[in-house]
């Protein structure tokens, strides 16, 4: 029984703060983040329910269609969230590699033309 947990996050990082907001939404605890983790307090030295924090995780890994990727493994107080098949979530990362980015203000954009337009406004 626990009044407070530890939720491991090392594979998921790129989600954590979604996974965050929903867990905690859940099980009416107050989190704080950490690096490659974030904690779980109860209201008033309530005991955190485990299993409802584990199924929270299971369904939010559901819902956005890695629910087969990840095992959610919990060792007293921590709960840790691992790659099976050594996948790491990187949403963040993914719709970069096809963009082009403005060299002086970081303006984002598909396309290289839009780019162009835009470059001009740096030069009147
Ligand atoms: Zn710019």
């Amino acid at each position: 029984m626990f009044s407070m947990l530890t939720i491991d996050c090392r594979d998921v990082e790129s989600i954590k703060s979604e996974l965050v907001v929903y867990v905690s939404d859940q099980v009416a605890a107050i989190p704080t983040l950490k690096n490659h983790a974030f904690m779980l307090s109860s209201l008033d030295d309530q005991i955190i329910d485990k299993d409802v924090v584990i199924t929270s995780i299971k369904e939010f890994l559901g819902s956005i269609g890695e629910g087969n990727n990840f095992a959610v493994i919990s060792n007293n107080d921590v709960i840790s969230i691992k790659s099976i098949y050594g996948k790491i979530i990187e949403r963040d990362s993914l719709p970069n590699s096809d963009m082009f980015s403005c060299t002086h203000c970081g303006f984002l954009t598909r396309y290289e033309v839009e780019l162009q337009n835009h470059m001009k406004l740096h030069y009147l």
